[in-house]
């Protein structure tokens, strides 16, 4: 049942690990369409500081390994015991593989249809924030529970996770205090919700956390940094603090020893985005919760620029240079 599809597809992938020079822009087969699977033509794709993971190694993954994981797009194939979804289906979808014109997704997977009424605009903002505006929304509600008043801080709060995280904190009552490394990007976080700036070229954070707190330290931490500044992140939460961390900006934590966490009684977690969607009524439940966010205009998505696949490579290199702010779309 499926109109033209071609072989092969533009899409953006590896043959082996290392820095940008690895990154491929070329003809790929197109994905295989099992039983269960829908062929989704993408029309935008998200980028997020997760790829740069697998091209380096930090996350493994089999070779080739083609990019990305969150598009919206049309269903244009799918497979004989496919119920859930027809042809011509507007879908948002989070899946390995979107850096490309065509993805195979289980229909089981985390996608969901779209009314066909769903404009250009609001495929472009859901493919921009499904990743990042559900990565805030869960490890808000799920990592750690805000009291009203609560001292939250943020790292990276002007990119794409951060923005989101400002405004979901600051609507659960959190007092956010952003960590980022110009002004021009806190002024950002501010607007996004951020009470309290700290900027990390010039600040000694952790002093700035212990004034901005009177000398108690945050209740919670989201740590996207990693390497860099796990240490100041385990000074700078209270006694009874939760360390969320969740990201390797700067390389993965060194391995620590579990009593560095006694003298506070600090709580510490590293979870993932994907731990919070393991079952189908999770997905349904928040991917629900995101629509209604981002139509409601309860979270707001920057999108700073928009690129063309075949300039994934320069997105990349802007985000990994800390050259950007909030999201960066791919059009397909
Ligand atoms: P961002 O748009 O936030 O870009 C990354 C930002 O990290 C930079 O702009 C920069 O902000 C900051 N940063 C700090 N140190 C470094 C460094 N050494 N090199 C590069 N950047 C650095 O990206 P995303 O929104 O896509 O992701 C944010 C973080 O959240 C990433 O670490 C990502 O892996 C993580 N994440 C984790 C998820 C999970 O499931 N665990 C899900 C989604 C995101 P500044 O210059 O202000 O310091």
């Amino acid at each position: 049942a499926a109109t033209a599809i071609p072989s092969t597809h533009k899409a953006v992938f590896i043959r082996e690990t290392g820095g940008l020079e690895v990154l491929r822009y070329e003809d790929y087969p197109v994905p295989k369409v099992g039983d269960n699977d829908i062929l989704v033509k993408n029309k935008y794709a998200g980028v997020n500081f997760i790829e740069s993971y697998f091209r380096k190694g930090i996350y493994p993954s089999e070779k080739p390994y083609v990019l990305g994981r969150e598009a919206t797009g049309i269903v244009v194939a799918k497979g004989q015991n496919v119920t859930k979804f027809d042809l011509n289906d507007k879908v948002a979808y989070i899946c390995a593989g979107t850096l490309a014109q065509y993805t195979s997704v289980n229909e089981h997977g985390k996608i969901v249809r779209l009314p066909e009424s769903t404009s250009e605009e609001k495929l472009k903002l859901y493919a921009a924030s499904l990743i990042q505006v559900m990565t805030a929304v869960t490890f808000v509600r799920e990592a750690y529970t805000i009291q009203k008043g609560d001292f939250a801080l943020l790292y990276a709060a002007a990119g794409g996770a951060g923005l989101a995280f400002n405004q979901v904190l600051k609507s659960a009552g959190a007092r956010v205090i952003a960590v980022a490394s110009t002004g021009a990007k806190l002024q950002l976080a501010q607007e996004y919700g951020a009470e309290f700036l700290i900027n990390s070229s010039t600040d000694d954070i952790l002093a700035k956390v212990l004034e901005y707190t009177n000398g108690e330290g945050v209740s919670v931490a989201y740590d996207s940094v990693g390497k860099d500044t796990f240490d100041t992140t385990l000074a700078a939460v209270k006694r009874k603090g939760t360390i969320v961390s969740f990201g390797n900006a700067s390389g993965s934590v060194d391995p620590l020893h579990i009593g560095r966490l006694t003298p506070k009684n600090v709580k510490l977690l590293r979870p993932s985005l994907l731990g919070y969607l393991g079952s189908e009524e999770e997905w349904d439940f928040y991917s629900r919760q995101l629509i209604e966010l981002v139509d409601g205009g309860k979270v707001k998505v920057l999108i700073s620029k928009v690129y063309p696949l075949s300039e994934y490579k320069q997105a990349t290199t802007a985000l990994e240079a800390r050259k950007t702010v909030g999201k960066l779309l791919i059009e397909i």
